[in-house]
């Protein structure tokens, strides 16, 4: 299997995992078309960002295993590409832990990685409430929701550290659509918001609404986040 290009390499951060200090690897490429998505470019163009070869990049870890929990693999969507596993494995071999960014509509990848022992963590967002027409919209292309359902489901019953995660967008994702997904997820762990920013959106009109008012984001965190903690900690894909 072929092992996907790194499109992106962050040797350190301390905010794409909570608790973590990881080194940060982004793949091309996405299967959703998000007008919200700041990375765009890596969505739609991957091929205008140089390969970052693979041997520099483990080398470069193989040095700093002491000083790193593990590695984030975000992108773009990493399970769309076949050999992800392979990729994975190469940073397991290190003694790394691996945290997987994903829009969760690869859920026999993500059976595969987890049934495989390949991945510790998961950040999974989720667009919207699990309701077909509206999460099409948020996504950008027509959803096949049971794959969502089924990630979820998935992770829930996995035992694997998840993050589950919503973009509050002003007029779209707001205080009852966070509610019906709160309800739809369950009892879930952990359930983080973060606030949609309106610079350099897929799509330009969505550069038009306004970004949220710090008052009335703090007030859906306490509402709607579990546990309590901000989410400004974590970064998007
Ligand atoms: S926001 Fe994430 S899931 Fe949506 S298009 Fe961008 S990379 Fe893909």
């Amino acid at each position: 299997m072929t092992v996907p290009n790194i499109k992106g390499f962050l040797p350190l951060s301390m905010l794409d995992w909570p608790e973590k200090v990881s080194a940060v690897i982004f793949l091309g490429g996405c299967s959703f078309r998000c007008p919200a998505c700041h990375n765009h470019k890596l969505v739609l163009s991957p091929e205008s960002y140089p390969d970052q070869p693979l041997g520099r990049v483990i080398g470069y870890l193989r040095d700093r295993v002491k000083w790193i929990d593990g590695v984030t693999i975000t992108g773009g969507e990493p399970t769309c590409h076949e050999g992800l596993p392979d990729l994975v494995s190469r940073f397991k071999e290190l003694g790394l832990q691996v945290k997987l960014d994903t829009n969760g509509a690869n859920p026999s990848m993500l059976e595969t990685l987890i049934k495989g022992e390949l991945i510790d963590a998961v950040s999974m967002d989720i667009k919207a409430p699990l309701e077909t027409t509206l999460y099409s919209k948020l996504a950008g292309v027509s959803i096949n929701l049971s794959r969502i359902k089924r990630s979820v489901e998935l992770l829930k019953t996995s035992g694997i550290t998840t993050f589950f995660r919503t973009t509050v967008i002003p007029g779209l994702i707001e205080e009852d659509e966070l509610r019906r997904i709160r309800e739809q997820l369950g009892d879930v762990p952990r359930y983080s918001i973060q606030r949609f920013r309106n610079l350099d959106t897929l799509d330009p009109l969505f550069r038009k609404i306004p970004d949220l008012d710090l008052e009335r984001f703090d007030f859906l965190q306490g509402k709607f986040e579990q546990p309590q903690f901000s989410a400004t900690q974590f970064s998007m894909n």
